[in-house]
């Protein structure tokens, strides 16, 4: 049985990435913080069939520990502050865990696993103020916040480390990944739990900021898939995944409000307090290297997956 170590299984991505190596017979660890309160409602369904193990990205002991105690085939470093606006108010912290804590982890396999196999989770944040459209491995990097930045960081470390000491390390650049179980600060399920509340009267109005931003926006549930496919190549490499498709906030709103029949623009209000102090205006991926190296393809499209966390936040808000 192979075993799997998931740095930021509590959230939504390691979450959807446990089912997966679950459904294929892996042996998952989980690495958890402590804290005072356990953030564990979107695994609390997988607990009896998954280990979890105590570090902290920023303590490189315990992850040395976990990393040597666990022996693991495959290594998914999903955790990070992952949140762009959240990066200008905590700079440094996001730094700390976005960036170094990728050398950390790359230092905790090296010591004490340099057989395993890395997924760095990179992001289309790195693209931030656009030198091409659509975006490719190929295409140089522009980060318009300290996330974007961060990320820059561990993608390169990811290299540097593969090409520095021979270690099986990749970078997965992942475009907007979205899901019922995406956190409520992202606009997707920010708009579609509104949407929720206001269509069983328990809100009247969602504030929001820049509404002309584009996203490339598919289903966190595809995505898992392609980081693990990233890790049984024969040979590592960095892959772009993405749907190629496009879409504004405002496109979003429609598209979520339309779901339950209302009309957006009777409730979305512009609140200066979500403005961004640098944008990133436009994201698209191009995701063919990835369709014909790792046989990988998109199979949730905007509409459904928006429907499907409007859905979600309906189920959710009526049960109450
Ligand atoms: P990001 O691409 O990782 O920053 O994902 P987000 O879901 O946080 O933001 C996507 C886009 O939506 C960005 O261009 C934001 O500026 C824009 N946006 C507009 N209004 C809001 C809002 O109220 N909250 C968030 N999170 N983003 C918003």
């Amino acid at each position: 049985m192979a075993t799997a170590l998931i740095t930021g299984i509590t959230g939504q991505d390691g979450s959807y990435l446990a089912e997966h190596l679950l459904d294929k017979g892996y042996r998952v660890v989980g690495v958890v913080r402590r804290s005072s309160t356990t953030p564990y409602e979107r695994i609390a369904h997988l607990v009896d069939r998954i280990e979890l193990a105590s570090a902290d990205l920023l303590d490189q002991t315990s992850l040395t520990d976990v990393v040597g105690d666990t022996q693991p085939d495959e290594i998914y470093n999903l955790a990070a502050q992952s949140f762009v606006q959240t990066s200008w108010n905590q700079p440094v912290l996001t730094g700390e865990f976005t960036a170094l804590g990728v050398t950390r982890m790359l230092e905790a396999m090296r010591k004490a696993a340099p057989k395993a196999r890395f997924y760095q989770a990179s992001s289309s944040e790195q693209f931030g103020k656009v030198i091409e459209t659509p975006q490719r491995e190929s295409t140089p990097f522009y980060p318009r916040s300290p996330y974007g930045v961060a990320k820059v960081y561990g993608h390169w470390i990811t290299v540097n480390y593969r090409e520095s000491f021979n270690l099986y390390a990749v970078s997965g650049i992942l475009f907007n990944h979205e899901s019922p179980r995406r956190g409520l600060e992202f606009v997707t399920r920010k708009v579609t739990d509104a949407v929720a509340r206001i269509k069983l009267g328990k809100a009247s109005e969602l504030r929001l900021g820049n509404l002309e931003a584009r996203r490339d926006w598919g289903f966190a549930g595809d995505y898992v898939d392609a980081m693990w496919r990233m890790l049984q190549q024969d040979e590592p490499d960095d892959y772009v995944i993405g749907t190629g498709e496009t879409n504004s906030v405002e496109q979003l709103c429609a598209a979520a409000f339309g779901a339950v029949d209302l009309d957006w623009r009777e409730y979305v209000k512009q609140d200066p307090k979500f403005f961004r102090p640098a944008e990133v205006d436009l994201l698209v991926a191009d995701p063919s290297k990835a369709r014909s190296q790792l046989g990988w393809e998109p199979k949730v499209d905007f509409e459904s997956l928006v429907r499907m966390m409007v859905d979600a936040d309906l189920a959710r808000h009526t049960a109450r």
